[in-house]
């Protein structure tokens, strides 16, 4: 740790806190983050030389792996082209059409950078589109950090107590209006009082910011009935879900089409790309089109479009979700029976390519339950299963994920050094 301990000191004194992004500091599980030097397929290296077995996958961006050779060669040939023009590309084209093909109910889609202008702007739309102000979210689940959307939001908001954030004006959170994760009683009650008023239910549809959450049966059913007897959008934000539980996501998955949907992290395979998109009578309120005001100066860049395009190349391939399901499955079936050799109180879920463990008999369903993990206990275990060289989320209250670089000696490597860990922890 001697090289990432001097980085780490370095880092805090330019960047708050040490690091881009909350959750790395490992805030909520004691200890320093390893800086990483290099990764390929299922394993990081960090500066010390140290290797761990990854199951964090840049927060599932990486759904081919660490370093996937069709993605970098796709993105070295991209970049010999130029960098970025600040004009159309046939690149762009082709990644909007590869979304609108696979993603249910995607008419047109317009990319951004990042899942949080994704959401961001989504939302406009649906305030533009419905001339309503109010926006219900779930508890727990995390859109990104747009004002409106850090109101009680999951991850590291939540490990860091801070449902949310100071610098969001009262007036403004005053229009988010929150419900119990799969409480569709609560929807309905918030819906009586105001529906008139609400533009859009926006929803992670399986929950994977407060560890990994699944809908409850009939649960994203209700939502769309509710929206459409209400005249509200419903927005599925599908962010991480996105080719990951399905090729056609979330939405597939479970047999329900949301009127707005936003991308992110898989369709970038590892570059900063995001996505929104759905019935070409929203869409095409956005402008150009429309008076709906998003822009970017980077948006659809050739390096982050590449990258997406031979992503989805792959993704795209027959048996791709299911091998990655049985990954998933065999994963979490290896740390129940390493855990319960133990004695820990244990449970997981799975769905796709993303997957929980909880240090509970029962996976929660919603953030009171998922706020009752033992966060102590949590900590010991995430550093046991680090010190064996594997590296999860640092954090109870995060999804993990598979890569289909996680091949059978990797899951079975994995689950000897847990056992090893759970044994201490
Ligand atoms: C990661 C995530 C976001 C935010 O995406 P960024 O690219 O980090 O801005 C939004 N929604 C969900 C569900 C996410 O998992």
């Amino acid at each position: 740790m001697q090289h990432s301990q001097r980085l780490f000191e370095r880092a805090l004194a330019v960047i708050p806190g040490g690091v881009n992004s909350p959750v790395r500091a490992f805030g909520a599980v004691g200890g320093q983050p390893p800086f990483i030097a290099e990764a390929h397929g299922a394993r990081l290296r960090d500066v010390d030389g140290t290797d761990y077995i990854d199951y964090v996958c840049s927060w599932g961006a990486v759904i081919l792996g660490h370093a996937a050779p069709t993605v970098v060669q796709a993105v070295q040939a991209a970049a010999a082209r130029g960098l970025s023009f600040g004009a159309p590309t046939g690149a762009e084209v082709e990644l909007a059409e590869t979304l609108c093909r696979l993603v249910p109910g995607m008419e047109q889609v317009r990319l951004v950078n990042s899942g949080t202008e994704a959401t961001m702007s989504a939302i406009r739309l649906a305030r533009a589109a419905t001339g309503r102000k109010l926006l219900l979210k779930f508890a727990g689940c995390y859109h990104g950090h747009a004002d409106s959307l850090l109101v009680n939001a999951g991850s590291g908001a939540l490990t860091f107590g801070v449902p949310s954030s100071p610098g969001v004006p009262a007036e403004l959170a005053a229009l988010t209006l929150t419900a119990p994760y799969n409480d569709l009683a609560a929807v309905e009650a918030l819906f009586a009082d105001r529906g008139a008023e609400i533009a859009a239910v926006i929803v992670e549809p399986v929950a994977g910011n407060m560890g990994c959450v699944l809908p409850q049966p009939g649960f994203l059913e209700g939502l769309r009935r509710v929206c459409d007897r209400h005249g509200a959008l419903l927005i599925f934000d599908e962010v991480m879900t996105g080719f990951r539980v399905a090729l056609g996501g979330a939405q597939a998955r479970f047999g329900v089409t949301a009127d707005l949907v936003t991308l992110g992290k898989v369709i970038g395979g590892g570059l900063p790309v995001g996505a929104y998109g759905g019935r070409a009578d929203l869409m095409g309120q956005m402008a150009p089109a429309g008076p709906v005001y998003q822009a970017g100066t980077l948006s659809g860049n050739p390096l982050a479009t590449a990258a997406g395009l031979a992503t989805l190349a792959l993704v795209q391939e027959p048996g791709f979700h299911e091998r990655l399901e049985a990954t998933a499955a065999a994963l979490t079936a290896g740390l129940q029976a390493a855990a319960d050799a133990a004695g820990v109180p244990f449970s997981t879920v799975h769905v796709g390519g993303m997957f929980g463990f909880f240090l509970r008999g029962a996976p929660p369903r919603d953030l009171a339950e998922a706020q009752q993990a033992d966060v102590a206990r949590f900590g010991r275990l995430f550093r046991a299963l680090l010190g064996e060289g594997l590296n999860f989320a640092p954090s109870a209250f995060e999804a993990g994920f598979v890569t289909a670089a996680h091949d059978a000696a990797t899951i079975e490597a994995t689950i000897e050094r847990a056992r090893r860990a759970f044994a201490t922890a």
